[in-house]
């Protein structure tokens, strides 16, 4: 497989990170997973006690506890400076909170440049809300994830009883709802497919059968 980059993006909770790691696993490329920097940011926020949208703050906090990944057996490790906050910036107050911070622009300016840095070597997985349209607008895949909210809303309710967090279904519907929502409707970079992006609408089918019709995809683009 040449050195390309792939672009995964669409709403929450459609598959995006379960695919993009298979697909940098199967091609050994790198994942980066765009939305835990948003996440880490959030989280920076909530603790240090920074209002969600105050843009300097947001971003001074940024320089002062770099994010960054470390690959891990287990996974790919999220860190805020020296602090490890993998498993922090999945709690749902994160979550509530994540959409006010990432509609930041000062905030996304950061983090874009950030996450171009990391892309440039090529051989690249990485998925998000803006990856095809700011992030990398060369790619030479793009790819748009959909599912009913219905079905994403299932996948993630199945997800948490694994993990052991109760959660109602309904809540968690209207939680996925209201972030596609601000999501889409912000000013700076809202979630839209690229005109380029091949639209996979994933209701009704499983990881393999997504991650199958992605290579499909990227093989009839000829890599
Ligand atoms: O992908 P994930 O659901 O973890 O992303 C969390 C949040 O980060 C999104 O709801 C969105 O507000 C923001 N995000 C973004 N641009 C990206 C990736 C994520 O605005 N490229």
């Amino acid at each position: 497989m040449e050195n390309i980059s792939i672009a995964i993006d669409g709403p929450a909770s459609s598959g995006k990170s379960t695919v993009a790691k298979i697909l940098a696993n199967d091609f050994q490329f790198i994942y980066v997973d765009t939305g835990a920097m948003y996440r880490a940011v959030t989280y920076l926020a909530l603790t240090q006690n920074v209002a969600l949208n105050d843009e300097a703050g947001l971003v001074a906090l940024l320089e002062k506890f770099p994010v960054r990944f470390k690959q891990a057996a287990t996974g790919q490790r999220v860190f805020v400076g020296e602090q490890e906050v993998t498993k922090e910036i999945r709690q749902n107050d994160v979550t509530a909170a994540v959409s006010e911070v990432s509609a930041q622009k000062a905030v996304r300016e950061k983090l874009v440049e950030l996450q171009q840095d990391l892309a440039k070597t090529g051989g690249i997985v990485m998925d998000g809300r803006d990856i095809g349209t700011t992030v990398l607008p060369e790619a030479e895949v793009k790819i748009f994830l959909v599912a009913s909210v219905e079905e994403r809303a299932q996948r993630r309710y199945k997800e948490n009883q694994e993990k052991g967090i109760t959660t109602e279904f309904e809540t968690l519907k209207e939680a996925i709802a209201k972030r596609d929502y601000l999501d889409s409707h912000r000013e700076v970079s809202p979630l839209v497919q690229a005109q380029d992006a091949i639209l996979v609408d994933t209701t009704g089918m499983n990881i393999q059968q997504v991650v199958s019709k992605i290579k499909e995809i990227i093989a009839q683009k000829g890599y």
